[in-house]
């Protein structure tokens, strides 16, 4: 089976599997991808996977599996980290069009079933990007015992102690800073 065009990597065009009868299948593979990932996500690995797209009495069934990383900054001590994210799909897709008649198909009773194009088409990008959307980490951790930056002077504390002076803040400090908050009340 051989991928869509270069500017729709992610694009198979399923008319003849569509046209078979419940049960039938066919096997996607895909590798090198590189998508718009939207929400400030970076991509350090093309995406590669496969899918299995079965023939249902109604649409296709895709299940599939998904490798990429991101790259991304350690949310507790900032370096660049690498985040590994493996993802599955599991998803419906109703065709827009009878394939014995051409016709349009009711396209308003379950609008949230993702559709095959007019020409049998299936897009499993935006399946790709909300899988990988949801699997991001919110935080993510070089390790997950990372230490991070001392609040104090900002050392990386992953680099073992480090001292600071017995009196951190010169008393004396306070009082000018103090003394600047009045004036400027
Ligand atoms: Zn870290
Ligand atoms: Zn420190």
């Amino acid at each position: 089976m051989t991928v869509g065009p270069d500017d729709r990597p992610l694009l198979f065009n399923l008319a003849g599997l569509l046209a078979e009868a419940p049960g039938a299948f066919r096997d996607l593979r895909f590798e090198g991808v590189t998508i718009d990932l939207g929400e400030d996500l970076v991509q350090a690995k093309p995406i590669a996977g496969s899918a299995h797209v079965a023939r249902t009495n109604r649409g296709l069934f895709v299940t599939g599996h998904v490798g990429t990383a991101l790259a991304d900054t350690c949310g507790r001590c900032l370096v660049p980290v690498r985040v590994p994210l493996e993802l599955e799909l599991h998803e419906e897709f109703l065709p827009s069009l009878d394939i014995g008649t051409g016709q349009p198909l009711d396209r308003s009773s379950e609008p949230d079933v993702p559709r095959l194009s007019d020409h049998h088409e299936m897009d499993l990008e935006t399946l790709v990007r909300e899988a990988i959307q949801l699997a991001a980490p919110i935080v993510p951790l070089c390790r997950p015992d990372c230490e991070g930056l001392c609040p104090l002077c900002g050392a990386d504390r992953n680099l073992g102690p480090h001292a600071h002076p017995d009196v951190p803040i010169d008393p004396r400090l306070d009082v000018l800073r103090e003394f600047h908050a009045d004036a400027e009340a």
